[in-house]
């Protein structure tokens, strides 16, 4: 068979023996490509599933994880970003009965995951508002500067604030962090308990400012507000009207966290018929 083989190859022209080696080259290229692709499609599904498996995990943690995690973000969002002085005693107390609005109409199941919701208004000349797991909502005062004053500018606030108490009853920062450190999230629910993985998830509560949150988690903060703002009788005109206006007078920082501005002022309004 060998001598066959040989005799196969030797009795090719030269130029026929070129072509069957760039065949073979060409075959060669061809079969290393295929399992470049399978190895890097299997990597991406397989840390897809990881995430997946991650959040899901996040999500079985009991409400006292999301308290951790939150307090820990919150010291050093403090520390590390030192968040401005505390805002006026007006511009908090109007924040504050504002959000009390919304926190009175929360179901009970929704109120145990926040445990204690609180306010903290700072100083700042940012147009933003965002939550911690565990429910502490931040506002910062440019925020209010482009919502304008009441009482026209609380049914922009309490939108805003609704949404963002969207975040935290769904977990979304818990869901996020959790992706982030997947890997260990899967060492831990294997070999760790409750308390390990809490301990994780606290490790990744650092992390919770460069993380973000996806466009399936800012629709479904959008449906949470909606829905606590119907509940409480507000209606979601303001939300939509919040939304709206960061296109007419964008808002680059808030824009790429909470992007299709219009598209959810719309869905909102659609919804709202
Ligand atoms: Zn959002």
């Amino acid at each position: 068979m060998a001598a066959c083989y040989n005799a196969a190859v030797t009795d090719a022209t030269p130029a026929a023996r070129g072509f069957s080696a760039k065949q073979s080259w060409r075959r060669t290229l061809a079969e290393l490509l295929a399992l470049a692709v399978a190895a890097v499609l299997l990597f991406v599904a397989g840390r897809g599933c990881l995430g997946y498996a991650a959040e899901h995990a996040a999500l079985a943690m009991p409400p006292a994880a999301d308290a951790k995690v939150g307090k820990l973000a919150a010291d050093q969002l403090r520390r590390a970003h030192s968040l401005g002085a505390p805002a006026t005693e007006a511009q908090t107390k109007r924040c504050e009965r504002v959000f009390e609005e919304l926190t009175g109409h929360l179901l009970p199941a929704e109120a145990e995951m926040l445990g204690a919701a609180r306010l903290t208004v700072v100083t700042d000349a940012s147009v933003n508002a965002f939550a911690l797991p565990g429910g502490e909502v931040f506002v910062l005062t440019g925020l209010l500067d482009r919502v304008g004053p009441p009482p026209e500018g609380d049914a922009l606030l309490r939108g805003v604030l609704a949404h963002e108490l969207g975040h935290a009853v769904l977990r979304h920062g818990m869901r996020n962090i959790a992706r982030s450190v997947a890997f260990t999230i899967a060492l831990r629910v294997v070999f760790g308990g409750v308390d390990q993985l809490t301990a994780t998830l606290a490790a990744g509560a650092s992390q919770l400012d460069g993380l973000r949150n996806s466009r399936d988690m800012e629709t479904e903060a959008d449906d949470f507000g909606a829905t606590l703002l119907r509940r409480g009788g507000f209606g979601s005109e303001g939300l939509a009207q919040f939304l709206e206006s960061l296109e007419s007078q964008p808002v680059p920082e808030l824009l790429s966290t909470h992007p299709d501005a219009r598209g959810r002022a719309m869905r909102l309004r659609e919804a709202a018929r």
